[in-house]
């Protein structure tokens, strides 16, 4: 995919990368993101937080994101996802790579910190095939210096839900209900750790606000994501 020449995923242009040096300048420019939930803000901004978080806690310790859910991402991770080309976790992983916050932020993770993907139900995996967000944080670990240990089986999604994109934004956080568990056999080994979950896609963030409570029950003592991509403030 990546020295073979072809065409780049968005304009179509002949190069070796499979989003061209162009594509990446106007669509994914990094831009200043709240440090907790990874909302946009305005680049003149002074502060590290957006307002939400500044009034009240935040239910991750740290948020990172690359790109911004929209025009031409959306399609890409469409692509990603539901036509199984696994193969983009590699330039998603390295686009997050690109940013420094998120390179030094892997880096000094050790072993005994968890790198654990967003899981998917049982049905929904079987359906897909693999879990995207796995693909991502094999990837980041193979390309980044990143030693914390990566697990698909610690943290569980034990009830099938409907998908988030269908409902409306209060009835998210209802329908994750008792979606994600710990291992029940190895809940000692979250405690007093750090996690950092892995997921393509942020949109009003309950899905990791949930499996972050469950985690923190566990033991777990900092929380946080690295996700591809994250909506804009609404
Ligand atoms: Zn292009
Ligand atoms: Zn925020």
């Amino acid at each position: 995919m990546n020295r073979v020449p072809s065409q780049c995923a968005i304009c179509r242009s002949w190069q070796t990368a499979p989003v061209c040096h162009d594509c990446m300048i106007r669509f994914g420019e990094p831009c200043k993101r709240c440090r907790t939930c990874a909302l946009e803000l305005p680049a003149e901004l002074q502060s590290t937080q957006c307002a939400r978080c500044l009034r009240e806690p935040y239910g991750l310790d740290a948020c990172f994101a690359a790109l911004p859910y929209a025009f031409p991402w959306v399609e890409l991770v469409s692509r990603y996802k539901f036509d199984s080309q696994t193969g983009w976790a590699a330039f998603m992983a390295r686009t997050l790579l690109g940013q420094s916050a998120v390179r030094d932020f892997l880096s000094q993770l050790t072993r005994d910190d968890w790198l654990l993907p967003l899981p998917l139900s049982t049905e929904r995996l079987a359906w897909r095939g693999f879990n995207q967000s796995w693909e991502l944080a094999c990837a980041l670990q193979r390309q980044s210096a990143c030693r914390a240990t990566s697990d698909a089986s610690l943290l569980l999604r034990i009830r099938h839900t409907r998908p988030q994109s269908e409902l409306k934004r209060n009835a998210r956080r209802e329908n994750l209900k008792g979606a994600f568990a710990v291992e029940p056999l190895r809940i000692s080994e979250l405690k007093g750790r750090r996690v950092v979950l892995v997921d393509d896609v942020m949109t009003s963030g309950a899905s990791l606000l949930t499996a972050a409570s469950v985690l923190r029950q566990a033991g777990a003592t900092h929380v946080s994501a690295v996700v591809l991509t994250r909506t804009a403030p609404t």
